[in-house]
């Protein structure tokens, strides 16, 4: 049997760390805000957004909502923005996307003041992470190194191989484990030989957006494999990229879908305010 890798009890003990530094910080008067804005009411992201206020609750963060009507032009966005990166009483700005097909989402990135920006999307945040200077980054993928860690598996040394080359998870992933001295190589949909070169690793991170597709076929043997995918399947049950019950026959550890990956990148994002507050 493979080590399961909780990322629910891994996010509750950062939830608990973040609830104590959040105290400390508002006994010295220290006050914390995040401003959530959704632009149009589409539901997953609704979910999303109350999971992110209600986490904020927990910690003792306050947060602003926004929940503009789906016909909100880009310019009424970028005013909005403009508004919150002048407050000072406003460390953190996140735009839930995606944003309807009018609104340009890089525009919108752009925007946002690179010292608010908690989801660490911002090219500041990017070009940061990337030459090695602190800064916000990217949720999910800090996630996974805090999953890492934090389960005791080592990353200085070892092949790790990202499946996905995505703005949100599969470069910042790649940078975060440069970052940890592992020897990193990424794939996408034009890499040949996928499932030769996934075998390489020792440390495999699948993040697609294809249901189930990476099999024991992609796996060496006592590999450590992390599972970004998020889908719904036939019976509408939560299912990852990688096939679970196949690949935990052969992998030393794995993250389930739900309870790996997912509960982290909220709590990464707590973290990440926690750090906009404290360094304003
Ligand atoms: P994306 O669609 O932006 O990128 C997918 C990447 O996979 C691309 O770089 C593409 O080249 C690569 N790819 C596609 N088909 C491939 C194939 N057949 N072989 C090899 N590579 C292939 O997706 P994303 O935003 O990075 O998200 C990936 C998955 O992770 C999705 O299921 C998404 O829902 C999920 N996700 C989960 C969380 C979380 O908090 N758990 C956060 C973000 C994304």
């Amino acid at each position: 049997m493979p080590q399961i890798i909780d990322g629910k009890a891994i996010s509750d003990a950062i939830k608990e760390e973040l609830k104590i530094k959040v105290e400390k910080l508002n006994k010295d008067g220290i006050k914390i805000c995040l401003a959530v804005i959704q632009v149009g009411s589409d539901p997953a992201s609704s979910v999303y957004v109350g999971n992110k206020k209600k986490a904020c609750a927990y910690i003792g963060i306050d947060s602003l909502a926004y929940e503009l009507p789906e016909e909100t032009t880009q310019d009424e966005l970028l005013k909005l923005i403009d508004e919150l990166n002048a407050k000072a009483d406003v460390n953190g700005i996140l735009v839930q996307l995606p944003l309807p097909d009018h609104i340009n989402e890089d525009a919108v990135i752009h925007a946002i003041d690179p010292a608010k920006d908690v989801d660490g999307f911002h090219p500041q945040s990017v070009g940061k992470l990337c030459i090695g200077q602190p800064g916000f980054v990217s949720c999910t993928p800090a996630g996974i190194i805090q999953l890492l860690k934090r389960s005791g598996i080592t990353i200085e040394g070892k092949e790790c191989v990202v499946i996905g080359r995505s703005n949100i998870v599969g470069k910042p992933m790649a940078l975060l484990l440069l970052r940890e001295n592992g020897t990193v190589t990424v794939t996408h949909s034009k890499t040949q030989n996928l499932k030769e070169v996934a075998k390489r690793a020792d440390i495999l991170i699948v993040a697609i957006g294809k249901p189930k597709m990476i099999t024991r076929e992609y796996v060496k043997e006592g590999a450590v494999v992390i599972d970004v995918g998020i889908h719904r399947n036939e019976n509408n049950k939560l299912c990852g990229d990688v096939d679970y019950n196949d690949v935990a026959t052969i992998c030393s550890a794995i993250t389930p879908v739900p309870g790996g990956v997912g509960p982290m990148t909220i709590a990464m994002l707590m973290y990440n305010c926690v750090e906009a507050g404290i360094s304003r």
